[in-house]
């Protein structure tokens, strides 16, 4: 039996590999178990079994199968318990062997979290030492050269010349505590392998091992000379140079292939970014029959969202294979915001706008800690409008804020439970204050008294635990694995050997990141059924009918890390370690083998100024214009697509119980407004009570600019009720003054330094206010925000008015109610003709009279002041511009109460549902922009 083989590259290894088997192996009643093969990944033992099962149509009794890795490891378990070192615990011995050799490698990277990226790059290095064989009398060069100095910092030169202690100190103590790094794990069975005869197998099979390091080619070589080994490659020898090495460092011939004819049928596809890739690949998906037998290859992980959720409506059937960063999870986001919350904390006080982005995270908000999570939502949407000022508190727009001053101020939990009530939830104080008491125990008090890593990982676990049992993670499948990999992250860290020494909490927060970095999360599914989505390592020896590559573009296929970061390109050159080499060679034989073993290979790249066609691709475009002696050689297939937005109907119910609280609460121009403008809003804000902000503190909004102007107007021209007002000098001087005052106590304090811009943009327009005041001939102020409550009724229902007026003027024995308006929108409602026999509708009314604020106010106040001439106004203080409105006959009055009662009815009758009324530009603006999608 020859015991060296090729493949052809078109092969199905796969299957190939089972007729090797079922012909050379026929063992009684189809046991195959006296056969071991070994394989790169773990990955390609499904495929085998089922192409074994699919041959013999029977029960059969499968070879062992393994990876390269659990190989290794099975030989090392012969002779010892394999305890493998942590990566951390890696980390910090190499860091305290460096601190001990020679303090000065440390300088400028005291602390260990400092030190993390280069203790990691030391053991990587030591670690591809041990897997190359590499013995310390190759590094004495280096050393040599170190003391010389290589062109690097002073310090990394002092870490190359103690490069041989540390190596040999690391070892010492590995073996002192029995355990094991890979790369002694590997070098420890290349000494041991000899002694074993494998008497349990009739062969061992190494299947489709591409590259391979010194150790692993001094194990299989091994095996091989025992007359046990058998080796199957796939691919010609001359066309990869690693084949051909191979010969060498095994000892063995490898035959020449006899090329197989046929090729697969490649077709190329451009779009423009990733979301028009995941849409052209969406589209390929459509047309093929069944997906069964496809693959869609990701050389990035970042692809895989776009992909999903652009496919997940379409495929049912998938299995995921590849590495998600955690990195990119909203777990992780949360982590580092708690996290943040505690590095800006100064003593208790934390500041307001991290606390608040803490309580914000949509894992946060809509825990169900009481009843349903709509308690806690209303509970931190009350906080937040307390700390940004939009409910007046003491605490409102506080830079920094204590715990234990939130869990006191009664108002938020009375504002929280009338707000539920209105939502039919009923829920009592105490139990609003002890849900505010949990969030402020897990999420922030677990984390301020922490002093070593167990510590911390009780505080992440805390809080994992808790948006576990009371979070909707289990329909974010994202979220739920990447929590659980948070926890185990953690029991990995609460076991370090280190885990209760001391360490400054701010090291622990930013090893706790700089292992996330690293970590990536797996999706389990059925890798046998339905559509694959892998890696450029999963798919090694597997094949599939249909493949499809995304971003197909340079420097993400290959990936190659051009930078090393401490270790010098040219020792590692000299050393015989050529990652770039090796990287380029092996991301570039498991493109090519793929693509030429399936039936058809569809590659989309990005086309655009700043991405290039990947070298590989173009190797196939080239390779394919020789042969048809054409430049053409492929057609191309760019991608766009058409973007419609397509809303969805959106409709909130109206329960009896809402109807009844909408009849008998109190009702301003500003609500009937939000309703006509759209009844979804009216819902999210005087229903639910919810105000949402956009931004948090540091964003000093429009309207709360407004609400201060308003309260300046009121304070200096109070002296003048009932009095004709005087703008003279020494009022301008005094108006002046209470603005410099109010705009230091009340603005100050939360903006940052560009405050003094918004401080003069609002003094030149008040100056020119009170220009255009001395103009206007007031004969007397008759009031100042004045609050007129009366009752309208319609249809046997009283309907409670509260109107707050301005300013009321007295102006040649009229009336002119005023409106400031500080922004730009000051409608005033349409001159209206007669509406007779017009059926009524929202959508009309909200056409016709734009705003209700100048027709209540001046329905009210006509009630206030009978018989006298009235006119309403906007007062623009951006542009001083009056607009006015008056109604100037019964019929006109008798239109506007018509309004106002259609509109009544409608938000208090049960059957009409709250309607989403979508118009681009104002749901851009709205506060429940995300709520309502
Ligand atoms: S996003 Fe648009 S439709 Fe939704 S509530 Fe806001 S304004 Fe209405």
């Amino acid at each position: 039996m020859e015991r060296v083989l090729t493949y052809d590259l078109k092969d199905n290894f796969i299957d190939k590999l089972c007729s090797f088997i079922t012909d050379n192996f026929p063992g009684k009643e189809n046991d195959f178990s006296n056969i071991m093969c070994v394989f790169p990944g773990r990955r390609p033992a499904l495929f085998l079994k089922r192409s074994l099962a699919r041959k013999i149509k029977g029960s059969f009794f499968p070879p062992v199968i393994l990876s390269i890795d659990d190989f290794i490891e099975s030989i090392v378990s012969k002779t010892r318990v394999v305890n493998k070192i942590s990566d951390l615990d890696a980390c910090y011995l190499i860091y305290s062997i460096a601190a001990e050799l020679d303090h000065s490698m440390l300088k400028g990277r005291e602390s260990f979290s400092e030190f993390l990226p280069w203790a990691r790059e030391i053991a990587l290095f030591i670690e591809q030492l041990d897997l190359e064989d590499i013995e310390n009398n190759s590094l004495r060069e280096i050393q040599k050269s170190a003391s010389i100095g290589y062109d690097v910092p002073e310090n990394i030169n002092i870490l190359l010349q103690n490069i041989i202690s540390i190596r040999r100190r690391y070892h010492d103590v590995l073996e002192k505590k029995s355990l094991l790094s890979r790369g002694l794990l590997y070098s420890h069975a290349a000494n041991i392998v000899g002694d074993y005869e494998f008497d349990e197998f009739e062969k061992i099979i190494f299947c489709n091992l591409f590259y391979i390091n010194s150790t692993q080619a001094r194990i299989m070589k091994t095996v091989y000379r025992k007359g046990k080994g058998i080796f199957i490659f796939q691919g010609d020898k001359n066309k990869w140079p690693t084949l051909k090495r191979k010969e060498k460092e095994l000892g063995i011939s490898i035959p020449d292939i006899e090329p197989r004819g046929g090729s697969c049928d490649i077709l190329l596809y451009a779009g423009y970014d990733l979301h028009t890739q995941v849409a052209i690949v969406s589209d390929i998906i459509n047309k093929i029959d069944n997906v069964n037998d496809t693959v869609i290859v990701l050389p990035r992980k970042e692809t895989l969202i776009p992909l999903l959720s652009e496919i997940a409506h379409t495929v049912k059937d998938f299995n995921i294979s590849l590495g998600y960063p955690l990195k990119r999870t909203p777990v992780f986001t949360l982590f580092d915001t708690i996290l943040n919350a505690q590095k800006s904390r100064r003593k208790e006080s934390y500041y307001a706008f991290d606390y608040l982005k803490v309580l914000s995270h949509p894992l946060i908000k809509n825990l169900s800690i009481k009843i349903e999570s709509s308690v806690t939502r209303v509970l931190v949407h009350k906080i937040e409008e307390i700390l940004k000022g939009k409910i007046k508190t003491e605490l409102g727009g506080s830079l920094f804020i204590r715990l234990k001053e939130l869990e006191d101020l009664e108002d938020i939990f009375i504002l929280g439970r009338d707000a539920l009530r209105n939502m039919d939830i009923k829920i009592d104080i105490d139990s609003l204050k002890s849900i505010i008491r949990e969030l402020h125990g897990v999420f922030f008090r677990s984390f301020e008294k922490i002093e070593n890593f167990n510590s911390f990982c009780a505080g992440i676990k805390g809080a994992s635990r808790l948006i576990i049992d009371k979070s909707l993670l289990n329909s974010f499948p994202l979220n739920r694995i990447a929590i659980e990999s948070i926890l185990s992250l953690a029991d990995e860290m609460s076991s370090l050997s280190f885990s209760k020494e001391q360490f400054n909490p701010e090291d622990i927060y930013s090893i706790f990141v700089q292992k996330i970095e690293d970590k990536l999360i797996s999706f389990s599914g059925s890798p046998l059924k339905g559509l694959q989505i892998l890696g450029l390592l999963e798919i090694r020896s597997l094949n599939f009918k249909n493949v499809i590559f995304i971003d197909v573009n340079e420097s993400i296929l290959p990936k190659l890390k051009f930078y090393e970061p401490l270790i010098p390109r040219e020792i590692m050159l000299s050393l015989g370690i050529n990652r770039l080499e090796k990287e380029e060679e092996i991301q570039r034989y498991q493109f090519m083998r793929i693509i030429a073993s399936s039936n058809k290979a569809f590659l989309v790249y990005e086309e655009n100024k700043d991405k290039e066609k990947s070298r590989f691709l173009e190797e196939l475009i080239w390779e394919r214009q020789k042969s048809l002696k054409r430049i053409d050689a492929f057609n191309v297939i760019r991608g766009s697509f058409k973007l419609k937005i397509a809303p969805r109907d959106n409709k909130a119910v109206k329960t009896k119980e809402m109807a009844r609280y909408l009849k008998a609460r109190r009702y301003s121009p500003t609500m009937l407004n939000t309703y006509l403008r759209c009844p979804m809003q009216f819902y999210f804000h005087y229903v639910l009570g919810i105000k949402e902000g956009t931004n948090l503190l540091d964003d000093l909004g429009a309207d709360e600019i407004g609400s201060f102007l308003h309260q300046l107007l009121e304070e200096a021209f109070k002296p003048f009720v009932n009095k004709k007002p005087s703008i003279n000098k020494e009022f301008e001087e005094e108006f002046m003054r209470l603005f410099e005052n109010k705009f230091s106590s009340e603005i100050l304090k939360r903006m940052r330094s560009d405050a003094f811009i918004l401080k003069e943009i609002i003094k030149t327009r008040l100056k020119k206010f009170l220009n255009e005041e001395k103009k206007r001939d007031v004969d007397k102020i008759v009031c100042l925000e004045e609050e007129f409550r009366d009752t309208l009724s319609f249809g046997g229902i009283d309907y409670n008015f509260i109107s707050k007026v301005d300013r009321i003027d007295e102006i040649s024995d009229s009336l002119v109610i005023i409106d400031y308006k500080s922004g730009s929108s000051d409608v005033v409602p349409k001159k209206i003709k007669n509406n007779n026999g017009i059926s009524l509708n929202r959508e009309y009314i909200k056409e016709q009279v734009k705003s209700f604020q100048l027709p209540v106010y001046y329905i009210i106040s006509s009630r206030y002041f009978k018989n006298r001439d009235i006119e309403a106004q906007i007062y623009n203080l951006r542009t001083l511009e009056r607009k006015s409105f008056s109604i100037d006959s019964d019929s006109s009055l008798d239109m506007y109460l018509g309004f106002i009662e259609y509109i009544l009815k409608e938000i208090v009758n049960p059957d009409i549902p709250f309607l989403a009324d979508r118009e681009e530009r104002k749901c851009s603006f709205c506060p429940f922009f995300y709520l309502c999608r």
